[in-house]
């Protein structure tokens, strides 16, 4: 080991990692059920991305009209075009009235209606009577939901006496000789020191790698760290291949206007001032599913009815709303758009461009949050590890995410990794001692990093890779231009050998870390664009144009991929298309429209 590095040891019952929704809800379980456990975050917890959260959470409360679980639940399998595993779904949304009730009372400061209940909005892809009406599903804090729910849990896992280790960045998995996690190794990033943790249960939320991409809504932060430590510990990654587009995100800016917006009554118009999503979604219109509204918007802008110098974006309308309505329920995005837009949204419409936002890709798990891989033909539980939320792939959202389904997926999945940690493990219970040279693997990284002097910033290799996957894997797709993409970031992939760490006085600082997160998005990047070229059909986010239909026969399946340095191999796992219990019926494959 380099003499620069000593490892401060620690054991815990056990450590989450990552302290967004996903990670803070499952502490506050964790704590709750008597088991001793760590939260590391490489951020503060109320500045995880979850914060970022406007529009709301889904759950079939029916406090602004009739609704049903099940409706939720024919809704989320079509958004998902069928790849999501129905047993998930049904449990999720069977799951999300208590969920969400049990945030309220945990002191979640959700809008209210008239009669104090929870406000509820309507969101895309979400109906009632399977499909025929507009369901308000999706629960509010104004347009601040997800901060709300961020500082709620945050000060429940304090009362709770959950440890956190704040401004610590987990760097790998302890693996035994067997395939089972015994721990994690974390870097703290104030004094440079390696800590080693060893629990009966790791639990990776470290949320999306939205910044795989040049121009997305997600936070700096978002680099998939628990995806690619997942990759390095051979484990593979679930359906990578989809990626959603967000079709609001501010042109330019790439921050997120949320659906909210279009639930609470705005539209989006063209250069001819047409609401075109009457054309292509004569139903839902700009209500319909994520996918369907940034294909059509691309559509618009490649056939020449975009905005602006370069026609190259779309106006979204809220001016009509009034600005009681604005101030009351839309606060926030008002600020949004006046800072990043210099757009008065009482008065002008907001230019709009569809923006990497969510991935449904992740760490393949089942509805307990225990992580799954594949050998000898079947899935395999990894004993002592487990995921929720965005770093996630259960997989509730299948092809497709539908909007406010994700911070319902965070509490659901976050508080299912609790109860199943709750059952099986034992506070207390000794542990074995760590594998031999545990951690080795990490320190190798940090002293190769730390002495890179090569002729490639850090900067330089990130913004080839963003503007590879924001030219080669985007809304549309094609053959031709995934393997041009392969191709280029192979090189890029590469060229992270020829990496240079900016200061190397220092034994840590901010180009180090940036370093080990770009090498851990060059390996999902890797991975999102084999997938893509791997899997020839369309089906929700996944649009190609040279495969432009739905293939069940061969592709309804999920795609887990192994990335070894830069080296790619696949394997599939069936779709669950049964549901869990008998309360409900599998919905049955057919075509989709809104
Ligand atoms: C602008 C915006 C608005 C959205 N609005 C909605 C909405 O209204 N409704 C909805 O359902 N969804 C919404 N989403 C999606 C949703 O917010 C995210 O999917 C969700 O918040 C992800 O939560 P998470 O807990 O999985 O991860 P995050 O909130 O991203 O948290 C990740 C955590 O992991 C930690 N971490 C990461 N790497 C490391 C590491 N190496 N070491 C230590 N810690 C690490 C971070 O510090 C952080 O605490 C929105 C997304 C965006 C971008």
């Amino acid at each position: 080991m380099s003499s620069d590095y000593e490892f401060i040891d620690h054991t815990y019952d056990v450590v989450v990692v990552g302290a967004g929704g996903a990670g803070l809800r499952a502490t506050l379980g964790l704590a709750e059920a008597g088991l001793e456990t760590a939260c590391i975050t490489k951020v503060f917890p109320t500045r995880s991305h979850t914060v970022a959260a406007q529009g709301g959470i889904s759950a079939a409360l029916g406090n602004m009209g009739e609704d049903d679980w099940r409706w939720h639940m024919y809704d989320t399998v079509k958004g998902s075009d069928w790849l999501g595993d129905q047993d998930a779904i049904e449990y999720m949304c069977k799951e999300a009235p208590a969920a969400v009730i049990e945030l309220e009372h945990y002191g979640v400061p959700f809008s209210r209606t008239e009669d104090g209940r929870i406000y509820q909005r309507p969101f895309g892809g979400m109906s009632t009577h399977f499909g025929k009406g507009t369901a308000q599903r999706t629960c509010a804090a104004a347009d601040r939901t997800g901060h709300a729910m961020l500082h709620t849990l945050y000060q429940q896992s304090l009362r709770r006496d959950a440890t956190f280790f704040i401004e610590y960045f987990a760097i790998d998995l302890i693996m035994d000789d067997e395939g089972v996690c015994r721990g994690v190794v974390a870097l703290d990033l104030a004094e440079g020191k390696l800590h080693r943790y060893r629990a009966q249960s790791v639990i990776l939320a470290t949320g999306g790698y939205g910044r795989a991409y040049f121009s997305c809504t997600s936070a700096h932060t978002c680099t998939g760290d628990g995806n690619a430590m997942v990759l390095r510990a051979g484990l593979p990654l679930q359906d990578m291949e989809f990626v959603q587009f967000h079709p609001t995100g501010i042109y330019g800016a790439g921050c997120l206007i949320t659906e909210g917006v279009r639930g609470e009554g705005g539209f989006l118009t063209n250069s001819d001032n047409e609401r075109f999503m009457e054309r292509y979604a004569p139903n839902a219109k700009d209500l319909a599913s994520r996918d369907v509204v940034s294909r059509s918007m691309t559509i618009e802008i490649r056939e020449g009815r975009g905005i602006g110098e370069h026609n190259d974006h779309l106006h979204l309308n809220l001016q009509h709303l009034g600005a009681d309505v604005i101030e009351e329920r839309l606060p926030g995005i008002a600020e949004t758009a006046k800072i990043f837009a210099g757009v008065d949204v009482t008065r002008e419409p907001i230019p709009v461009l569809p923006t990497v936002h969510y991935n449904m890709g992740g760490i393949p798990t089942n509805y307990h949050g225990e992580v799954i891989t594949r050998d000898g033909g079947g899935d395999r539980v990894v004993q002592g590890l487990m995921a929720a939320g965005e770093a996630a792939c259960v997989s509730v959202h299948g092809a497709n995410r539908l909007g406010s389904n994700s911070l319902l997926d965070l509490v659901v999945f976050g508080r299912a990794v609790g109860q199943r940690c709750r059952d099986t493990l034992t506070a207390g219970a000794k542990q074995p001692a760590l594998p031999a040279g545990a951690g080795q693997q990490s320190v190798e990284r940090l002293d190769k990093l730390r002495n890179a002097s090569g002729g490639r910033s850090t900067a330089e290799i990130r913004l080839d890779m963003q503007k590879c996957m924001q030219e080669h894997a985007a809304v549309f797709r094609t053959g031709d231009l995934l393997e041009e993409g392969l191709d280029k970031l192979r090189g890029i992939h590469a060229s992270f050998a020829d990496v240079s760490v900016a200061d190397r006085s220092l034994i840590w600082n901010t180009d180090l870390v940036e370093t080990l997160e770009l090498e851990n998005l060059l390996d999902q990047a890797m991975a999102t664009i084999c997938n893509a070229e791997h899997r020839k059909e369309s089906r929700g986010a996944q649009a190609r144009e040279d495969y432009p239909d739905r293939d069940d026969q061969e592709w309804m399946k999920h795609i887990l991929t192994w990335v070894d340095n830069g080296r790619v191999r696949f394997d599939y796992r069936p779709v669950q298309l049964d549901t869990l219990t008998d309360d409900v019926e599998a919905i049955p494959p057919k075509q989709r429209v809104y």
